[in-house]
């Protein structure tokens, strides 16, 4: 299998290649140049499969060229090692909960691939990598505890002081080991051009191998389809799937199985304010406007880069696009009335980003299943606002609030980063 840009130019590239390059340098987002087909007596197995022997059946289509079997079976077994249970919420709607990996959100597993891929490829390349990444929250807890321990791999975390949950902070700055965290006297976007600067910088990729690891890495794409083959494991056959969605790596990669052969309906983009996909769904138009701060954070994107992938996956064509793809919006207010209704009609506690999906289920009549991409208690200060009371934060969440905050403080000065880097 072999890697192309969606832009459908330049060179078709191995697994490997896609991996550590991270971006093809033309502005496109790495995709396989076929889409593999699953067997039907392989899609016939799947009720009676667990989802890491799952796994093994799929990825080793994209990647066996360049990870031996027995090595990939390894990184999976690791990879899918927490529950992703199905579970009921009312009589027609079920959340596939995405949240019992160690970060509480669905990116855990994409980022834990991540990580076995480039730590499986630098073994093989004998040299130390760093890792930067600028992080508004999620994203850089997940990463963190994707490379926690793997060897070769250092990795540093830049987020904004002040900016993020008193639980986030806490993922970010308590893991020690390899991972570290930066404290920055400024925004995301000044941790994101920090970390750009790095990149940039001739002398300092001349004296360490620095590395992303972004969202859009094919590594962190591939292995979210695996989400999408629990329903039909737990025999739900042609659902309806409905997905919080921001940069539409997730709900894309449910495209991905979809297309590879895995029957599901039709999928739901669920967004928040931010809602240039169901505007282009309804419109035909991709008209992205500015970002819209909303109590669904991590959903805060205006231009999503898989918007990219999207129409790669259904060869450019709106009309196909729309067949599978139905539109669906919240703002903020109705978030959390979706939250405290769901509570009291089905005492099933909501985050703001599924609740988006829910509502999605909910305010159609259609039967169906919807994303829970994290756990409630990563957004306690909207939950009390919700529901008009605290809610209990389960025992682990407790533990981490008493794990000791280990932090670099810096300003947003490149020279001063790039010394410690260095040093
Ligand atoms: C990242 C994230 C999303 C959005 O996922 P995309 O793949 O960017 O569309 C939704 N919910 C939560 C909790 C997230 O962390």
């Amino acid at each position: 299998m072999k890697f192309i840009s969606t832009t459908g130019q330049g060179p078709e590239v191995s697994f490997r290649e896609a991996v550590l390059n991270n971006l093809p340098n033309d502005g496109g987002l790495y995709f396989p140049t076929e889409i593999p087909q699953l067997e039907q007596g392989f899609i016939k197995e799947i009720p009676k499969m667990q989802l890491s022997e799952i796994a093994f059946e799929v990825l080793p289509k994209f990647c066996t060229a360049d990870i031996r079997t027995n090595e990939l079976e390894e990184i999976t077994e690791r990879v899918f090692d927490f529950p992703i249970p199905l579970v009921q919420v009312n009589v027609k709607i079920h959340c596939l909960e995405l949240f019992h990996g160690p970060t509480y959100a669905f990116k855990d597993i994409g980022a834990k691939f991540l990580a076995e891929c480039l730590a499986h490829f630098n073994v093989s390349e004998n040299k130390e990598t760093t890792v930067l990444v600028a992080t508004s929250g999620d994203t850089g807890g997940a990463v963190a505890n994707g490379f926690l321990g793997v060897e070769g791999v250092r990795v540093i975390i830049l987020y904004p002081k002040g900016k993020v949950s008193a639980l986030q902070e806490k993922q970010l700055t308590t893991l020690g080991q390899n991972i570290t965290a930066l404290e920055v006297e400024g925004t995301f976007d000044d941790c994101q051009s920090l970390v750009k600067q790095a990149f940039a910088d001739a002398q300092l990729n001349k004296e360490m191998h620095l590395s992303s690891a972004n969202s859009i890495n094919i590594a962190r794409w591939l292995p979210q389809s695996l989400f999408y083959y629990v329903p039909l494991q737990q025999g739900f056959e042609d659902v309806t799937i409905a997905v919080p969605s921001g940069n539409y790596g997730n709900l894309t990669s449910g495209v991905l199985a979809m297309k590879m052969g895995v029957p599901i309906k039709e999928f739901v983009a669920a967004s928040n304010a931010n809602d240039v996909v169901p505007r282009y769904l309804r419109s035909g138009n991709y008209e992205p406007e500015g970002t819209i701060q909303t109590i669904a954070n991590a959903m805060d994107v205006s231009d999503p880069s898989n918007f990219q992938r999207l129409l790669s996956l259904f060869g450019g064509s709106y009309q196909e696009i729309k067949n599978h793809l139905k539109p669906f919006t919240l703002d903020d207010d109705a978030i959390k009335q979706t939250i405290r209704e769901c509570h009291h009609e089905n005492d099933y506690l909501l985050d703001p980003h599924g609740a988006i999906a829910y509502a999605a289920l909910h305010n159609s009549d259609e039967e169906g299943v919807f994303l829970g991409t994290a756990h409630y208690c990563k957004f306690l200060p909207t939950m009390k606002e919700a529901l008009g009371q605290e809610v209990n934060i389960s025992d682990f969440a407790k533990e981490l609030m008493t794990r000791k905050k280990r932090s670099f403080e810096m300003k947003v000065d490149y020279k001063q980063f790039k010394e410690f880097l260095i040093s």
